[in-house]
């Protein structure tokens, strides 16, 4: 068994009270890692760490030059260990092991695209409408920020928060999810081994309940970066009405592919298949509900049956393997439920729909089609995080559209089609954050990326990020020779 502790103050350290959790592999579900549930008093030592990194320590004071040289040092470390790194997140959260190295080894573009950007961060001189005076506004780090992620793209999720957090000057305190932490304490060594000051990133363990609470409602915190389901971050919200910190929330979705019958069928196959078996289903932004034209629908459905057919199902850590299993237990029970319920609700199981027979272990799901009559249906609905497509025929455009926006959620959106007007003009009507037009999931540190309605705010990459952990300060500067004057006597 292997055993973690956290990192806090530049020391490693078991929970105050000794409390320890379990991760379970879930290709095996076997118990493989044991490691620290943090505390109130462990939450509270961290983020007074942070704070004292940041307004007593030596980080409140280096240039943001040598910010961006920690950062691209911790850019190559970061793909020194991609293998590693990517070995222990597929033993821990079950995801594909040639998705978690090449993703691993891509997150040190991250850190180095923000490490570009830390010297980059400018004010504005005020052309003021008072004589005497010389106004001008800085971007200041905001201050200690909870960064907070789940399990499912760790490595990722939190390059986009420290990245920009630290090329903008803050310092964090980090939570891993219960539910897969090991790759967040490997990734504590490179930050150590980078040389940034102890205090600077902090990463803790331990459940929503109380070091989540604790550490995000935390009297300390000024900025908290969330990446999780609705139902926590309302939680989450609710829990910065004590200490008013700015949040930016990146929540999950339902998003639409759009097929329209002019595409290049194959593009389209690969883009539904990439958007709801890649990573096992299990992303942000997996295209789960399928629109496809009627002129094409049975030729797109039959495809994309003969895809999943062929779809290897096994070990995570085999570079062979197309789907590996769920992070959880309770995933697969959602999803067997959900299931259940189809038939009742007018729609069919094309193909799948349940645990594969070869694998009697371990938290895996058959790649599924389900033919909808109608949105109504729980899989076409609710996110189910897990290889699970719902298909719906459509006829006009415009319907096309209408059903693609009733959701609300809005994080991301596939268009497919080989029309450039109906390209723009669809994308152009489509309320999400990212639409993609003929290609599914591409991401990268240049672009934005972030959702609208109930897929939250904020936006994580992009120069938008930096922008999102600073704040404006102005100054007054009273440049006249005479000293400040009467404030009873009005000019
Ligand atoms: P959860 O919302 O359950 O958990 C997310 C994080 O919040 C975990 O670290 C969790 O800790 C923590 N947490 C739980 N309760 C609280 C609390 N009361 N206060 C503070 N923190 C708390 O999400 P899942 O782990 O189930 O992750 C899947 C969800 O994340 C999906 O909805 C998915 O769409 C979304 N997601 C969004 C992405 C995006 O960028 N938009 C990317 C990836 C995922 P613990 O695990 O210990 O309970």
């Amino acid at each position: 068994m292997n055993r973690y502790q956290q990192y806090i103050d530049g020391e490693w350290c078991d929970a105050s009270d000794g409390q320890t959790m379990t991760s379970i592999n879930p290709s095996n579900e076997e118990p493989w890692a044991e490691f620290p549930a943090a505390s109130e008093a462990d939450v509270n030592r961290a983020v007074e760490s942070a704070r004292r990194a940041l307004y007593e320590g030596p980080w409140g004071s280096i240039t943001a030059t040598q910010r961006g040289k920690l950062l691209s040092r911790l850019a190559a470390l970061v793909r020194e260990k991609a293998l590693y790194l990517g070995e222990i997140e597929t033993t821990d959260s079950g995801k594909l092991a040639r998705e978690t190295r090449a993703q691993t080894a891509y997150v040190g573009d991250y850190y180095d695209y923000f490490a570009g950007l830390a010297d980059k961060i400018e004010g504005k001189t005020l052309p003021i409408d008072k004589p005497d005076m010389h106004v001008f506004t800085t971007r200041v780090p905001i201050g200690v920020v909870a960064a907070v992620v789940p399990w499912n793209a760790q490595m990722f999720l939190a390059a986009t928060k420290l990245g920009p957090a630290l090329a903008a000057g803050n310092t964090v305190v980090l939570k891993a999810s219960e539910v897969a932490p090991a790759t967040m304490f490997e990734f504590a060594r490179a930050i150590e081994e980078a040389g940034f000051p102890p205090g600077v990133v902090n990463v803790i363990s331990g459940s929503g309940e109380p070091c989540g609470r604790a550490l995000t409602s935390h009297p300390g915190i000024s900025r908290v970066a969330f990446t999780g389901g609705p139902e926590t971050a309302a939680r989450v919200v609710a829990n910065t009405a004590s200490n008013f910190a700015v949040v930016s929330l990146e929540l999950g979705g339902k998003s639409p592919i759009l097929v329209f019958d002019d595409a290049d069928i194959e593009g389209a196959v690969n883009g539904i298949v990439a958007g709801n078996f890649g990573a096992s289903g299990q992303s942000c932004v997996a295209g789960s509900r399928v629109f496809i034209q009627s002129g094409i629908y049975n030729e797109v459905l039959a495809e994309l049956e003969n895809r999943a057919r062929r779809i290897v199902i096994g070990d995570p850590l085999d570079d062979a393997t197309q789907v590996g299993p769920l992070a959880t237990r309770m995933q697969v029970e959602r999803i067997t439920q959900a299931m259940s319920e189809v038939a009742s609700q007018g729609a069919s199981i094309r193909f799948g729909g349940g645990r594969p027979k070869e694998f009697p272990k371990g938290y895996y799901v058959v790649p599924t089609i389900v033919e909808c009559p109608h949105q109504e249906v729980t899989t076409m609905r609710e996110e189910m995080f897990g290889p699970v497509m719902s298909a719906l025929r459509f006829d006009t455009e415009d319907e096309g559209v209408a059903l693609a926006n009733d959701t609300r959620f809005g994080l991301g959106a596939g268009v497919f089609t080989e029309n450039v007007a109906r390209a723009h003009r669809v994308s152009a009507k489509i309320r999400s954050g990212i639409v993609w037009v003929n290609t599914y999931r591409a991401i990268s540190p240049i672009a934005p990326f972030g959702g609208f309605g109930m897929s939250g705010y904020g936006r994580e990459a992009g120069l938008d990020a930096i922008e999102d952990y600073t704040r404006s300060k102005t100054t007054w500067i009273n440049i006249s020779s005479e000293p400040m004057s009467n404030p009873f006597v009005m000019r």
